[in-house]
């Protein structure tokens, strides 16, 4: 197997792993052409936190094929380790990908999640912005039982190659890995709201906010009720800083390491 489509070696991240690579996307699109079925997790805070109480999820990450540095808590956390890293956002990932030459040519593309309507206008604004893009279907992210299995039955017969997954966190995790059987040779990436910003429903935070590790305060100010997932944030800074200190007063004590 070419090294570039191996599983890479992980970081701990709170005892969570996080792959760092160069170019995720080059890394993607190779798994994409030999057909490798690849999930992708866009690792944050809040999600890190979650793990905590939520063994399921934990074991999800863990099982994941990548997990990508999203949050800026987890780009600050790495830097403490002394990793040069760059924060790469599980948006900015897909949209790479659904710019790849291939979905025209041979790969197709699968949206579900977000409100009715939502991926529809989500993959007409796609089609219009890559002609040629090979749109496989979309199906709105609260499905009843009869949609729910048309859904598993068209992904069957159809076998999309990339398949988004916008149902947040951490249903869309937990949904993939139980669905990921049916398209073996798919890359699965959970898209959290970004079904929603390319349908215009939402918009993301200005770059200097973004720049400035500081889009979570964007998100806030759009979204108020987020207020108490967000508790999760200044508490991941606490256990953060408290292993790296840890780290750093072993290595005091044990300078001989
Ligand atoms: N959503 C969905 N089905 C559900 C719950 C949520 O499709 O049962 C969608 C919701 O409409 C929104 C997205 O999931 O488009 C959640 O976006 P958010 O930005 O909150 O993602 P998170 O930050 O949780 O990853």
């Amino acid at each position: 197997m070419q090294e570039s489509v191996v599983k890479p070696k992980p970081f701990s991240v709170l005892g969570l792993p996080v792959h760092l690579l160069d170019n995720y996307g080059d890394w993607l699109r190779s798994r994409l052409h030999q057909g490798i079925g690849t999930h992708v997790v866009t690792l944050n805070a809040e999600m890190t936190m979650l793990c905590e109480r939520h063994n399921t999820l934990a074991g999800v990450i863990h099982q994941a094929d990548l997990v990508i540095p999203d949050g800026a808590g987890i780009v600050l956390y790495l830097r403490l380790q002394g990793k040069k890293i760059r924060r790469c956002p599980g948006i900015e990932l897909a949209e790479l990908l659904l710019q790849s030459r291939q979905l025209g040519a041979s790969w197709s593309v699968f949206f579900y999640g977000g409100a009715q309507g939502v991926a529809e206008t989500a993959a007409e604004f796609w089609q219009q912005r890559v002609p040629g893009l090979k749109l496989a279907g979309t199906q709105h992210g609260y499905p009843c039982p009869a949609e729910a299995e048309k859904l598993r039955q068209t992904l069957t017969q159809l076998q999309p190659q990339l398949i988004l997954v916008g149902l947040g966190a951490p249903r869309q995790e937990l949904w993939i890995a139980q669905h990921r059987v049916l398209c073996p040779q798919a890359t699965w990436i959970g898209v959290g709201g970004s079904f929603d910003i390319w349908a215009g429903e939402k918009s993301r935070a200005p770059a200097w906010l973004a720049d400035n590790h500081l889009e979570w305060l964007y998100r806030l100010y759009q979204e108020p009720w987020r207020w108490r997932r967000m508790l999760a944030l200044p508490k991941f800074a606490r256990k953060a800083l408290a292993h790296r200190l840890t780290e750093l007063e072993a290595l005091v004590l044990r300078p001989e390491d």
